[in-house]
């Protein structure tokens, strides 16, 4: 299996950068931090991955863009985020965030890491997850590195809660269903959340209110 560490920096609003170095590559996903090269961890990094387009994971992906010439993924739903204040909730906060880059979406739910620029081929793959809720189009990144797997869940899920389902986008219902389908996943598949400290599924369905009384007769992904 490859060879891999991930960093995590609290940014904006404490929001997650998580940092997954492959040697001299990296992928990185949500932009939260203030950009500092300082606090990005040796290497290049290949593609920038959004969860969603909220203002504090995306207020940097410009930056990386700049510096690394690197592509930036966001689900189709959210790509009005990058100009739309409103939209990204920093309209909320009293400022405005616009982001002066193109983004691109996937074609398909796996994204390889040949399509992401990684030298290795068969390095990991990126499974794309819809889980709407907190936003129209926020998704889960089910990374895969050799069969080891682990999930990148943005504003979904949170250890001990979820995310909002009061701002643009939101839906009480679709999270209900988007945290169905979470709790489907493997007892210990390992949680990054777009806030706070990791976690698995198997805790959060212990211990996770919202995971409460869930029958298991919604979507079902393939792991
Ligand atoms: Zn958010």
């Amino acid at each position: 299996m490859a060879d891999y560490k991930i960093f995590t920096r609290d940014g904006t609003c404490e929001a997650n950068t998580y940092f997954v170095v492959f040697g001299p590559e990296v992928l990185v996903i949500d932009a939260s931090n203030r950009f500092d090269r300082s606090m990005i961890p040796e290497g290049t990094v290949k593609a920038v991955l959004l969860t969603h387009g909220h203002f504090d994971h995306i207020l940097t992906a410009e930056d990386y863009v700049k510096k690394f010439s690197c592509p930036i993924y966001v689900s189709k739903e959210e790509l009005s985020c990058f100009t739309d204040p409103e939209l990204n909730v920093s309209a909320c906060f009293g400022f405005a965030t616009i982001l002066h880059v193109e983004a691109k979406t996937w074609d398909s739910n796996t994204i390889t890491s040949e399509e992401l620029g990684f030298s290795e081929p068969g390095l990991f793959t990126v499974k794309v997850i819809p889980t709407p809720g907190h936003s129209e189009g926020s998704v889960c990144f089910l990374l895969d590195i050799g069969g080891e797997k682990m999930l990148f869940t943005g504003d979904t899920l949170f250890r001990g809660t979820v995310g909002r389902i009061d701002l643009p986008g939101g839906s009480a219902k679709k999270m209900q269903e988007s945290i169905k389908l979470l709790s489907q996943m493997d007892d210990d598949l390992l949680c990054f959340p777009g806030h706070g400290e990791p976690t698995t599924i198997g805790q959060e369905k212990q211990y996770n209110l919202y995971f409460g009384d869930i029958s298991v007769d919604g979507r079902v992904v393939e792991i």
